[in-house]
């Protein structure tokens, strides 16, 4: 993993919702708001941030500040909203102040959505080059923002941006540079991009207006990567890093994974949105769930690994798994890592550093804590046991009695000849009673 790349930090929100930090490294934009000054790590390179966007109208004040309510309490740092007509930068003035977490306002087309908007505290505006391009307007929008401190993201979006044939020269100019890297057909939409950027930019720059973050987004993960590290490479404001239009969650994991991680990887990104058509709870527990992995952001709440199941299975692993993981995401709220493994034949190995783990047998489970064995249950009681078990070692690590990621003393495997009734020579032998995988499911299902 590469250290993060330096950018100009930009910081958005204010006391009430608190401030979110993206970027740094570099020096800071100016932010008229004294309080700044008391945000934590005030100037380093701030945590990679997670946003979504509201799916609802945001003029429905009550559904939409019941959407970014539940947005935040799964996580989310920053929420946008849609401010398509005159009656939804009103209604923002009422959301606003039942909120938790910063609010950007996504402008498109009528640049007096975004004065509405600053003129209603929002947090940050959003406006894309493609669909607002008259100076005077855009130089409006930058003055307004100013004026109060708060800054602009510059979202080009591949579906949006247009090539404007008063640029010829310096989108062949462009044009040769990415044609000699070997980029083909997609250099020519990168020139258009980079020559969009630096044009719109020049404006910000005319009025000394730095608290700019980008985004380049496409449906094309690998383009993705290659245009926000050329990007990278050319401008130093934070990254808002996304794939546009990946679908439904299924694949628009893949697509958005596939994109991210790498780019995420080599330094650059630094706030992320994962856009899926669904549930936008769920662009924030992936957005968390890619940063934790990578090690980007500490991990809140329980990490639950859990075995993919095989031939060996006797008990209805899917099932509790996704149980467990309701439960867990509910309850629990020290980072301890949970197990929940199909057997015994891997599965003490493969739970190795798990703070409660079980492993299932035939309609069975043993139950460890940090090592050690607590209970042998029936599989109906898997589920309570275990949770009570987990509760009881937050209580323990929350009042400093244990530590997470300790192993009080080594795992020792169930007896094999069956102690859980399908020890390994039960299991060699073929003498097993099993549940038998399901064959029938569809993705997301479970039994
Ligand atoms: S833990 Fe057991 S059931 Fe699960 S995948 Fe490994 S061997 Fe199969």
């Amino acid at each position: 993993m590469q250290s993060r790349r330096p950018t100009r930090q930009v910081v958005l929100g204010d006391e009430r919702v608190g401030f979110v930090r993206i970027g740094g490294g570099k020096p800071t934009s100016r932010h008229p708001d004294a309080t700044l000054e008391s945000a934590p790590e005030h100037g380093g390179p701030a945590p990679v941030s997670v946003q979504t966007m509201t799916a609802g109208y945001t003029h429905d004040v009550d559904a939409c500040v019941a959407e970014i309510n539940r947005m935040a309490a799964a996580g989310a740092d920053i929420v946008r909203v849609a401010v398509p007509e005159r009656k939804d930068t009103e209604a923002l003035k009422h959301i606003l102040p039942q909120v938790s977490v910063p609010i950007v306002a996504d402008v498109h087309f009528h640049f007096k959505r975004a004065l509405e908007a600053v003129e209603a505290g929002v947090h940050k505006i959003r406006l894309n080059p493609g669909n607002i391009t008259e100076r005077e307007q855009v130089n409006e929008v930058i003055d307004a923002c100013k004026a109060v401190g708060i800054p602009i993201r510059v979202g080009v979006n591949e579906g949006s941006i247009i090539e404007r044939k008063d640029k010829q020269r310096r989108m062949v100019e462009l044009g040769k540079f990415f044609a000699d890297r070997g980029m083909g057909k997609r250099g020519h939409l990168m020139s258009i991009i980079i020559a969009k950027l630096e044009e719109y930019l020049d404006i910000f720059y005319e009025r000394d207006f730095h608290d700019v973050t980008i985004s380049a987004k496409s449906m094309d993960a690998a383009f993705v990567t290659t245009v926000y590290r050329e990007i990278s490479d050319r401008f130093d404001h934070p990254l808002h890093l996304g794939v546009t239009h990946a679908g439904p969650k299924e694949t628009g994991t893949i697509r958005s994974i596939a994109a991210l991680s790498g780019l995420l990887t080599q330094g650059i990104g630094d706030t992320l949105r994962i856009s899926y058509a669904n549930d936008p709870v769920y662009e924030v527990e992936d957005g968390l769930e890619l940063l934790y992995s990578l090690g980007l952001r500490e991990r809140k709440g329980a990490d639950l690994i859990a075995c993919p199941t095989c031939g060996r299975i006797q008990v209805d692993l899917f099932t509790l798994v996704q149980d467990v993981r309701q439960k867990l995401r509910s309850e629990v709220r020290v980072p301890m890592k949970v197990a929940v493994m199909g057997c015994v034949v891997n599965g003490p190995g493969e739970a190795e550093g798990a703070d409660v783990a079980v492993f299932a047998g035939n309609k069975r489970g043993i139950i460890y804590v940090q090592g050690e064995r607590v209970a042998n249950i029936p599989e109906d009681e898997i589920l309570d046991r275990l949770l009570k078990e987990c509760l009881t070692f937050q209580e323990r690590v929350e009042k400093g009695e244990a530590k997470l990621g300790e192993k009080v003393v080594d795992i020792v495997p169930p007896d094999p000849i069956g102690e859980l009734g399908s020890g390994v020579e039960k299991i060699a032998a073929g003498d097993v009673e099993r549940i038998g995988r399901p064959t029938n499911l569809t993705v997301g299902e479970t039994r």
